[in-house]
């Protein structure tokens, strides 16, 4: 059985699969009875096709009862991800919580409040401080580097609001082209609010060559190397949310800060794909959303880091020995941002004055008290995190795109009709071929005309992934709850899909 090391040393998917041996069904469900993930796969269930099909609105109590009917290969926790079957306790729970306990619910302590209790529900007070520790893990964080809150393009918003200080000399935003719409929106308006010209201000980094999406790491070092003296801020995404490219964010990193440039990374696709060293790596600042790989739900709140260097709070140096006289307000030193009471420390929050002094730590980037509803949703979420670590993730995910990317590529050890003729197979693999370069989604490239009636198929057949048109599937199989056998039944059903909506257009 592959080891960790040899597994992430690995440069070629086929590289894995040699040291896998032989990839038939029967050795797919031995690895599934194997797989040390195995507890966590059953947290999850998956709609069944006949759930995705019906209409729900009649008779919710049906769901959890678990029909016996077959379940949908669900690939497109890229997207959303799979609800965990505990989230609903803990729904339920907070509801219980704040429906007997009113406002008494926020504290632990008090008279009124001394109550047996719940870990599924903890004083509403706490309820994000509970989330960041385990989100924290999942990012390579220290946990006062992390806070959980909001949602994605907010915080990204409230992170460029702190980190893009433009200057006459500095004030470019280096981004991808092709960056998330979201993304690119946001950049470009903050370059507005500033009143910058955008077209001056915003450098889009193109792929180098006509015939791939792909950027090279040596073409984005080059770019910030064009811009070095003008450019304020990096911001590119962990995982490239179309292509699937994971980049090297602390090789990145390291080259545009040694150029006097800020970085921050857009984690939607890589939290909880690929494991990540957020302080290791003295990145600047990062941001993320909870329902794609992390399934906290569809809206989720989202997360944040803030390199522990630029949270500090430090008195000002006019105190001599840091000594504050009673009834004096000293405003002391820490990063500007877009402030909310939630921001500031803890005990200060209900004191009734009107002097910010955030918390120290990420924590000090918080506005608003957080929905504890949806903070319920994340919690279920992260426990099922607490209890693995992304090195045993990887580890899984590596080998189940290795698997995927082979069965697509040589479709002969599935059960295809022999008559296949001609140019086969009629797609092409758009990520990255090596492993390191890529998280758990492969990006598929369909022949023109192939999408709609493939994906019409793979709907028929109970599977989900997520099309973007034109030509493209994007298929990613989650390692927290997806299994070896599915990758099977995928690729069976997939270049099946691909062979008749192929021989329907001759
Ligand atoms: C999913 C995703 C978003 C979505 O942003 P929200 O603010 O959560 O709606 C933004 N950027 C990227 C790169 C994404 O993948």
């Amino acid at each position: 059985m592959a080891d960790y090391t040899a597994l992430v040393a690995a440069r070629s998917g086929s590289d894995i699969v040699q040291q896998l041996g032989s990839i038939t069904l029967e050795t797919l469900i031995q690895m599934d009875d194997n797989d040390e993930l195995k507890g966590q796969t059953q947290a999850f269930r998956a709609p069944t096709i006949h759930e995705l099909k019906r209409d729900n609105s009649s008779d919710v109590s049906r769901q959890t009862e678990g029909e016996s009917e077959r379940r949908c290969i669900y690939f497109c926790g890229n997207s959303l991800g799979l609800q965990p079957l505990r989230t609903r306790a803990y729904v339920l729970a907070h509801l219980q919580h704040w429906q007997s306990k009113g406002v008494y619910g926020h504290f632990s302590e008090g008279s009124a409040y001394e109550g047996a209790r719940d870990s599924r529900s903890p004083p509403i007070m706490d309820v994000d401080e509970e989330a960041k520790g385990p989100a924290a893990r999942v990012v390579g964080a220290k946990p006062d580097e992390v806070a959980v809150m909001q949602t994605l393009t907010a915080n990204l918003h409230f992170l460029m609001a702190s980190f893009y200080r433009p200057t006459k000399q500095r004030y470019k935003i280096i981004l991808e082209g092709k960056a998330f719409p979201s993304d690119h929106y946001a950049v470009e308006s903050h370059i507005q609010t500033r009143d910058i010209n955008p077209k001056e201000a915003m450098v889009l980094i193109e792929p180098p060559s006509t015939n791939s999406l792909i950027l090279p790491t040596s073409h984005i070092l080059s770019v910030i190397d064009q811009h070095a003296s003008s450019a304020a801020l990096l911001l590119l995404p962990g995982i490239q949310y179309y292509t699937g490219q994971l980049f090297e964010i602390q090789k990145i990193t390291a080259y545009a800060q040694s150029r006097g440039i800020v970085v921050g990374w857009d984690l939607a696709h890589a939290v909880g794909n690929v494991p990540l060293k957020l302080h290791d790596w003295n990145v600047d600042f990062a941001a993320w959303c909870n329902y794609k790989y992390m399934n906290c739900g569809p809206g989720a709140i989202g997360g944040l880091f803030v390199h522990e260097r630029h949270t500090q709070v430090t008195p000002t140096s006019a105190v001599p020995n840091g000594q504050i006289e009673s009834g004096t307000q000293v405003t002391p030193n820490y990063r500007p941002r877009l402030a909310g009471w939630w921001g500031s420390a803890k005990d200060g929050r209900f004191s009734g004055v009107n002097h910010f002094v955030p918390s120290p730590g990420a924590g000090g980037f918080q506005l608003s008290n957080p929905s504890a509803l949806d903070l319920a949703a994340v919690r279920a979420s992260m426990s099922i995190f607490a209890a693995v670590s992304m090195t045993q993730l990887r580890a899984k995910s590596l080998k189940l795109t290795a698997i995927l990317e082979h069965l697509l590529m040589s479709p002969s050890l599935l059960n295809l009709p022999a008559q296949v003729k001609g140019h086969w197979p009629p797609y092409s693999i758009i990520t990255p071929a090596d492993p390191r370069e890529r998280g758990a989604q492969l990006s598929i490239k369909l022949d023109e005309g192939l999408l709609e009636p493939v994906m019409e198929r793979l709907g028929d057949a109970g599977v989900v992934v997520d099309e973007r048109k034109p030509d493209v599937v994007r298929v990613a199989p989650a390692p927290l709850y997806n299994t070896y056998v599915e990758v099977w039944r995928f690729c069976e059903i997939f270049t099946n899909a691909c062979y008749v909506a192929r021989s329907g257009k001759i």
